[in-house]
């Protein structure tokens, strides 16, 4: 049986988040999200997360290699055998080559690094139209979920308000950073023939589809 080791990458906005999800169904594979499993490592208290509360504690990145001991915990486990799917992680090609590392001393190594992508300008649209109810936390998109009475929610009456990050200025530093980081880290997957891009524009059962059909090729190929 094949391993299906992917990564997940693309800005914020695209879908990813929803892609995720279906991809979990589809086949049955663990979800790392990078920011949960270090969460769960502290609460824990192993070893690593007790290493990582500290950096974290006094307002220090955690370091690569610590982050990919983390992650690479849970790969050892059962759960993980047949396959993963890492999202947050690698960011950079520093973490990505710390990764590869890992990977092959344990004599795996990634099936895939999935890119879902979207123009910033796509994205803007899409974040910075979102409208949240104060009350309840429901969510709104001006253009393509809009409220019956502008700016109140439909089911409680409450303020629709836009999220700071939400807005447009923060949504572009949050793409600058991600272009800045990740350029790289496409060209390091790249090189070594594992990328596969996805059109984060098209409706998400066709973006879906198209990820689907290449993992099934994926698959196949690895069996021959
Ligand atoms: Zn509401």
């Amino acid at each position: 049986m094949p391993e299906l080791n992917l990564v997940l990458m693309g800005p914020p906005g695209a879908g990813k988040g929803t892609q995720a999800d279906r991809l979990r169904d589809d086949f049955d594979l663990p979800y790392y999200a990078t920011g949960d499993i270090l969460r769960r490592a502290v609460e824990q208290e192993s070893d690593l997360g007790n290493e990582a509360k500290q950096y974290m504690e006094n307002g220090d990145l955690v370091p690569d290699d610590l982050i990919c001991k983390v992650i690479m915990e849970r790969v050892d486990s059962q759960e993980a055998e047949d396959g993963f799917l890492l999202d947050g992680f690698p960011r950079t090609r520093g973490q990505a080559e710390t990764l590869e590392d890992a990977l092959q001393k344990r004599d795996r190594a990634l099936t895939a690094a999935l890119i879902i992508e979207a123009p910033d300008e796509e994205v803007i649209r899409r974040l910075s139209g979102r409208r949240i109810c104060k009350k309840n936390g429901h969510v709104y998109h001006v253009e393509f979920d809009p409220p019956k009475n502008e700016d109140v929610c439909d089911q409680d009456g409450s303020k629709l308000v836009q999220r700071d990050d939400d807005k447009p200025e923060t949504v572009k530093k949050r793409l600058g950073v991600y272009h800045d980081q990740t350029e790289d880290l496409i060209d390091f997957y790249d090189e070594r023939g594992l990328l596969r891009r996805f059109d984060g524009t098209r409706q998400p059962n066709e973006v879906h589809n198209h990820i689907r059909a290449t993992l099934a090729t994926l698959k196949l190929e690895s069996e021959l």
